[in-house]
């Protein structure tokens, strides 16, 4: 049961601190949950998440970030970080009610551009969205845009080593991140450099080795123009040889996304028509945008392994629409085109057939979609989710078609690669699926997880490459990283001697 009264003790102690904070019920609650799906579908059904916090506080600078650690480490109060609750994987989540949340929002000052070294220095509180806008009136860009951006904060990006669609031009987070303060579990304050540095070893730790105060990013000039091109192929091996062609003759796309058939008809659909708007690729029945969508969607998605044959294997004969390539080239308008040209070049040597650059730019169009559309699966009694696992270009194929084989009798399943770097790439395994009670949906949907999390290790992928582990993976954690997993404990211990900082994610339970 969630105690809706606190200790007249704790807010005693609360407000010794001196910093903003609260205890009431409602605000409680709306920090105690991050974006991972079993909040969304205890929602739907109308099922309380408990516990929840204890309190929230919110530090406005740094120092009361470090007042707040000790306050914390002193008494024994597990700590939750948390910058805008995007995490996919219940990893700024709430499970004992002794818990405070420490919600990062408001570090948002210090915002400083150094031109001459080409860096942004920003809050950890500060938003992905927020800090584009703010470098895009100086002519200049980060690169780093995650589709959760308009909520994400930078201190999230680091904690879960996030990654954004134009990877393969500017990397991902910890590839962009110059510098960043960090408060250890006994409130003692860092500064590292990255990357390279010790800086490495506290990325990624969601939370659970230090609290981010403040970052300072690479920063490029926006650019001028972003060229686009299209290609299909009948396999996916002849789609991934293409991305990796590009990608090792060191053409540095802005974008490179190559999406099997099911995965294709989503990329294209528009959000707001809803159905069909790739003009070659269907849609309808599957659109969470229309209300027709969202009333048939559980119903349609109860068919999984029908729906699965009928998309994989029927239609792309029909349609000739297999495996679709995205890319994009960007730089001054010269060079952008002739980026887009020479990859143009590789598909079509790599058996793809060219569609021009209409399919890329629709994407181009919607690519924020995904945070629009989300909520309106999980408000239709439905459940998405999606496995970011990475390895190397040779057991990519085989590690797909083995989730997507284990999955597909269970829900529907698409997949498609965004990130992709010399000797592997990342694939987007994305399964959607309904029950038929708040126990069966849940039930179906760890049984999911279970399955693809099972399959990612056999073929030694790694089973997050951007989205984190929290504690959707946590029992995973460890045969990943096998002994270096005592190391790393042996480091947590020595950085949060009290085990306060946010007990219960990343680390197997
Ligand atoms: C629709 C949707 C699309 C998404 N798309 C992408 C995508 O394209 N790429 C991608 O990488 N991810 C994506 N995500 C996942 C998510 O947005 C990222 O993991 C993001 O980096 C989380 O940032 P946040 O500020 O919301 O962190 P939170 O969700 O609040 O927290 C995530 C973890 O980081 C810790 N944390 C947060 N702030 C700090 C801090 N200052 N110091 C220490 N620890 C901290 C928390 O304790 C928690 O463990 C998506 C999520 C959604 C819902």
């Amino acid at each position: 049961m969630t105690p809706t009264r606190i200790s007249p003790m704790l807010d005693r102690e609360l407000a010794r601190l001196q910093m903003p904070y609260d205890t009431g019920e409602a605000a409680r609650r709306a920090v105690s949950r991050d974006a991972w799906a079993v909040g969304a579908i205890m929602e739907y059904y109308g099922a309380p998440v408990e516990p929840i916090a204890a309190a929230v506080l919110r530090p406005r600078d740094e120092a009361e970030v470090r007042a707040a650690v000790r306050w914390a480490a002193a008494g024994d109060h597990p700590l939750v970080p948390r910058g805008g609750g995007t995490g996919l994987t219940g990893a700024a989540w709430v499970d004992r009610p002794d818990a405070v949340v420490l919600e990062l929002g408001g570090l948002t000052g210090g915002f400083e551009v150094d031109e001459r070294r080409r860096t942004v220095t920003a809050g950890a509180g500060l938003t992905g969205a927020r800090l584009e806008q703010r470098l895009s009136a100086l002519g200049l860009t980060t690169g780093h845009q995650p589709s959760s951006a308009a909520r994400a904060t930078v201190g999230g990006f680091l904690a879960t080593r996030s990654s954004g669609p134009f990877s393969g031009r500017v990397g991902k987070i910890e590839d962009l991140v110059r510098r960043a303060s960090w408060v250890d579990g006994a409130g003692g304050l860092h500064e590292d450099e990255g990357p390279g540095g010790f800086l490495d070893l506290v990325l990624g730790c969601e939370g659970t080795l230090g609290v981010f105060t403040r970052a300072t990013l690479a920063v490029q000039p926006l650019p001028e123009h972003v060229a686009m091109t299209s290609a299909v192929f009948d396999s996916l091996d002849a789609g991934l040889a293409a991305m990796r062609r590009i990608v090792q003759e060191g053409l540095a796309p802005a974008f490179l996304r190559l999406y099997d058939p099911s995965a294709a008809v989503q990329a294209l659909r528009s959000p707001r028509r809803g159905a069909g708007a790739g003009g070659r690729f269907p849609g309808g029945l599957l659109s969470p945008a229309s209300h027709l969508g969202r009333r048939t969607l559980p119903w349609v998605l109860r068919a999984a392994p029908l729906l699965n044959r009928l998309i994989q294997e029927t239609l792309p004969r029909l349609w000739r629409n297999r495996f679709l390539l995205l890319a994009g080239a960007a730089g001054d308008p010269f060079g952008a085109q002739l980026g887009a040209s020479q990859m143009s070049a590789i598909m079509t040597a790599c058996g793809g057939r060219d569609l021009g650059q209409e399919p890329a730019r629709r994407w181009w169009t919607h690519r924020q979609a995904l945070f629009e559309i989300r909520p309106r699966v999980f408000a239709s009694g439905a459940f998405a989710d999606a496995l970011d696992v990475s390895t190397t270009w040779s057991r990519m194929p085989g590690l797909v078609s083995a989730v997507l084989e284990e999955l597909a009798p269970h829900a529907f399943v698409m997949a498609h690669f965004s990130h992709a770097w010399h000797d592997g790439c990342s694939a987007h395994l994305t399964f959607a699926g309904a029950g038929r009670s708040l126990e069966d949906t849940l039930t179906r949907y760890h049984h999911v997880w279970n399955l693809a999390l099972t399959a990612a290790a056999r073929h030694q992928a790694t089973i997050s490459h951007h989205h984190g582990v929290g504690r959707l993976k946590r029992d995973f954690f460890a045969s990943e990283h096998g002994a270096s997993v005592e190391l790393l404990q042996r480091l947590r211990r020595t950085l949060d001697p009290a085990g306060i900082l946010n007990p219960g994610a990343l680390w197997p339970a």
